[in-house]
């Protein structure tokens, strides 16, 4: 789950980690009136959406007292706020968060995350902080210092350490720097994160460690030990249907392709995804309806799938374990007539049943195509769709 950069702050916060203070609002009359009473010399008025890059995108802006604060938070709320990490389409912002100004030294980069090639937590750090950290590793990898945590043991002091020499520092703020991983790690672990990026960690001028971005992603599976982390949801921030997809318990992730794929069990989705792709089309979407595969997770199914404009034709692939054939392909065909149905669809049916699963889905006025096996249906979808 993703969380705003706001709310991930007031997390760290919780375990020592260094961020300025600041409030999230809603309305510019908010937030003139919260940075009234912060009392600053300088303020930031920084939009909250669910994607990075937003610096750039003219999502972050500098203020110098209240009244401008206001100005600039009426513009911003409400704005469709563009960044390499939105995609075109953008983001409309609907809360903003106002902060104290920080005066900066230096401009850092650190990262946690699980390097899963080695089961291991990695903490990164690169003194090219601020900017794209993505270029970075691309271009000069040898820039991004790496340390990999022993679970057992956690991360060491000794470790933290010698990642803060190699960004430079010494004397006090290198101890304070090792004192803001150690609690960046105990946060990391103490909430499940899946993620956690400080972009840019900046010195300040006067001599802190202070985490001036922060974005955290918390492991959706260890959401049920958090109770109080799912008022942090923001729906607005989700693709909506996605959304709509939870809403009837279905496994859906949109995709950027053309052919809607309606399958059951994750494995069996993956598989289809990837013999779509060799077959010379992309998949619009991951979409497991579960093991039971009823009439009424057919229509929703169907639903997603045709909320998605690119979608230009549907494979179905269903593995008749659980469900019998001859009821999944019914429930296909009661649920196309009810949605009206217009694309092309082929339909693979493996399991008890079978055969008079490919009879009923044949005599149905409904034109579906019925493949034989797995790589023929993704062939078929491609050829009709062609
Ligand atoms: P992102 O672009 O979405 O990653 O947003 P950031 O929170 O990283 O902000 C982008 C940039 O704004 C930072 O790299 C800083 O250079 C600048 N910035 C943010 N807060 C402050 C602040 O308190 N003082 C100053 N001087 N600059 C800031
Ligand atoms: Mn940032």
């Amino acid at each position: 789950m993703k969380i705003h950069e706001y709310q991930s702050k007031q997390i760290l916060q919780k375990f020592g980690v260094c961020v300025p203070e600041g409030r999230v609002v809603f309305t510019p009359e908010e937030a003139e009136k919260i940075a009234a009473e912060m009392k600053s010399e300088k303020y930031v008025v920084k939009s909250q959406i669910h994607a990075g890059g937003r610096g750039k995108g003219g999502g972050v802006k500098l203020a110098s007292n209240p009244e401008e604060v206001k100005d600039i938070a009426s513009r911003m709320l409400g704005m469709n706020l563009v960044t390499h990490q939105t995609g075109p389409e953008g983001k409309i912002v609907k809360r903003v968060l106002i902060e104290e100004g920080i005066g900066i030294e230096r401009e850092l980069y650190l990262g946690m995350v699980l390097d899963r090639s080695v089961s291991r937590l990695v903490l990164m750090a690169s003194s090219e902080g601020g900017v794209e950290i993505e270029k970075i590793a691309e271009e000069s990898p040898e820039k991004i210092v790496k340390e990999y945590i022993n679970p057992l043991t956690g991360l060491a002091p000794f470790q933290a350490r010698k990642v803060g020499f190699s960004l430079g520092l010494e004397g006090k703020v290198l101890q304070k720097s090792v004192k803001f991983m150690l609690a960046l790690y105990n946060a990391f672990i103490s909430c499940d994160c899946s993620l956690a990026e400080i972009n840019p960690l900046v010195i300040t001028s006067s001599g802190d460690v202070m985490a001036l971005d922060a974005k955290i992603n918390l492991d959706d599976n260890s959401l049920f030990r958090h109770k109080d982390f799912m008022e942090l949801r923001d729906i607005d921030e989700e693709d909506p249907l996605e959304v709509e997809a939870s809403k009837y318990d279905l496994n859906y992730i949109k995709l950027d392709g053309t052919v809607g794929c309606m399958v059951n069990g994750a494995g069996l989705a993956m598989a289809t995804m990837d013999l779509i792709k060799l077959a010379g089309a992309m998949p619009a979407n991951f979409l497991d309806v579960g093991g039971g595969a009823s009439v009424e997770t057919v229509r929703n199914g169907f639903k997603i799938i045709l909320s998605d404009e690119n979608v230009k034709g549907i494979l179905i692939n269903i593995f008749g374990g659980i469900v019998r054939c001859d009821r999944v392909a019914q429930g296909v065909i009661d649920a196309a007539s009810e949605v009206n149905l217009t694309l092309p669809v082929v339909v693979r049916l493996e399991g008890t049943n079978k055969e008079q699963a490919e009879k009923l889905l044949r005599e149905s006025v409904l034109s579906f195509k019925v493949a034989t096996n797995f790589q023929d249906a993704a062939e078929k979808i491609v050829e009709i769709m062609k």
